[in-house]
């Protein structure tokens, strides 16, 4: 859990590539949902684009997929869940899935470091790579070094839609983290996430024992 921009993708990623964790990237399973172009795509798009929420059975859909075809023992869950009823529909998704619920990662930050980050973020539109123009840069302007293709800014990532879903986030995923904290205090782990990528890493990986 954690505000956009606290870098829940970016860590889901470092631990994956260095153990075996299944990440379900919500919002990027969303966006190459709706870059499909089937049934959902737009509907998508709108939710997104204005830095909205996706209605929860969209989600629901798209997580229950994603589990269904790369089964792991360890699951990540990254954006998930992000209002009250997703709650719920996490703890369906645990039972029927047959996973327990272990830690709950609450990432701390200041509101100046996000507006920073997310402002200087610029992503790889081919393979998903994630850059910042100056704390992490590419090695050639403008280019993924993963890829070569052109690097782009999120359409989210404007200064009005950040202030949405800013909102959104104090309005909606804030009362996650106070139910969580109340009624899961043990799974609970709350870090600062001011530093490096790989100074929150290494403290999740401690940990999780992995
Ligand atoms: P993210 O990539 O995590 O910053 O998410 C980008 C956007 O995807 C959000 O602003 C929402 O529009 C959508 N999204 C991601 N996760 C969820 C979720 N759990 N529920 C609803 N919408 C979501």
């Amino acid at each position: 859990m954690g505000a956009p921009g606290s870098g829940k993708t970016t860590l889901s990623r470092n631990l994956a590539a260095r153990a075996s964790v299944l990440v379900i990237e919500t919002g990027n399973l969303l966006r190459a949902e709706a870059k499909r172009g089937t049934a959902l795509s737009d509907e998508i798009k709108s939710y997104q684009s204005a830095g909205n929420l996706v209605p929860s059975a969209v989600v629901q859909r798209v997580i229950c997929a994603e589990l269904d075809r790369a089964k792991g023992d360890l699951v990540l869950f990254d954006g998930f869940p992000r209002n009250m009823p997703q709650t719920d529909l996490l703890t369906g998704i645990l039972q029927s899935h047959k996973l327990d619920l272990t830690t709950i990662f609450i990432f701390e930050i200041t509101l100046e470091t996000v507006l920073n980050r997310l402002g200087g973020r610029r992503v790889c539109p081919h393979c998903g790579a994630i850059y910042h123009i100056a704390s992490n840069p590419p090695s050639r302007a403008g280019r993924c070094d993963k890829c070569g293709t052109e690097l782009v800014q999120r359409q989210d990532d404007s200064p009005e839609v950040i202030k949405r879903r800013f909102e959104n986030y104090n309005r909606e995923t804030m009362p996650v983290i106070e139910h969580f904290e109340q009624q899961h205090a043990a799974q609970c782990v709350r870090i600062s996430v001011e530093g490096s990528p790989d100074a929150v890493l290494k403290s999740v990986r401690e940990i999780l024992k992995i």
